[in-house]
């Protein structure tokens, strides 16, 4: 099975890793599991964020700087994966299409978000459908990295098409809808979507987040914000102390998850 990307919640859930600061990587030889080659590759190794994530949950710095190191990509084959050693009978079978080597060798995009892309068409092509919109969604990433806003544009929509295309999505995951609906200036979409879900009666967090998303589509603001904009100021928390914030006043979950994700806290 393909492995997910690295993204804020493991990191959450793997807890501080060893490996170089701001990289996390290590120089290993790695067996491509589709052609068989031998590469040196690094193993990325996530470690916890210390500025706050955006609303789409892009991890703050320094985690957020190292999206070159999250996939490794075979120099023979072009197979591209977190790990490449791994691959799914439909991934090996999906590196050999036409559609693949397009997405890999197309110099219109910037080389970083070809291979989220790449990475995506794979997913896709085994039915992990919302993870090749996370996939998708990086590229977006990486396309506003490199100042690309059209591609990233685009790849926002592209992303919403397959999160959509997938299994039901919960509160969390249609927050990163409404998020991406929004920077891709779909406002009516996004507005909508936000709507549906805030009348939903969904988890406190998840409410705050959306009811920031609808003043930020009011304004048809399509810039980058992060979660730190929507959370609740610390006065408001009085029995609150270092390290039990989220567990007694918040009741657990997302809002839970989201602050360990950077050191806001801590
Ligand atoms: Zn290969």
């Amino acid at each position: 099975m393909p492995r997910p990307i690295p993204g804020p919640f493991d990191a959450a859930r793997n807890g501080p890793q060893p490996g170089p600061r701001g990289t996390g990587a290590r120089l290993t030889e790695v067996r491509c599991a589709v052609c068989g080659t031998e590469s040196r590759q690094a193993r990325f190794r996530p470690f916890p964020p210390e500025g706050a994530p955006d609303l789409d949950l892009r991890p703050g710095e320094p985690l957020r700087s190292t999206m070159a190191s999250w996939l490794q990509q075979c120099p023979h084959c072009s197979y591209v994966a977190p790990e490449i050693a791994h691959a799914h009978p439909a991934a090996i079978e999906a590196v050999g299409t036409a559609p693949f080597r397009a997405l890999i060798v197309d110099t219109a995009h910037p080389p970083l978000a070809r291979r989220f892309l790449g990475y995506a068409y794979v997913l896709e092509e085994t039915g992990a459908l919302h993870a090749a919109a996370e996939a998708t969604l990086q590229a977006a990433w990486a396309a506003d990295d490199a100042r690309k806003p059209d591609l990233a544009r685009a790849w926002r929509g592209d992303a919403v098409a397959l999160w959509r295309a997938g299994p039901p999505l919960d509160a969390e995951q249609t927050v990163r809808v409404v998020d991406a609906l929004r920077r891709a200036e779909a406002f009516e979409d996004a507005g909508v979507t936000a709507e549906q879900l805030a009348a939903s009666q969904p988890p406190e967090a998840v409410a705050g987040v959306i009811a920031l998303e609808l003043r930020l589509i009011a304004l048809r603001d399509s810039g980058r914000h992060t979660v730190a904009s929507a959370l609740p100021p610390p006065a408001r928390r009085p029995h609150a102390t270092h390290g039990s914030i989220a567990k007694r006043s918040q009741g657990g979950g997302w809002w839970d998850r989201l602050r360990r994700l950077w050191r806001r806290d801590r």
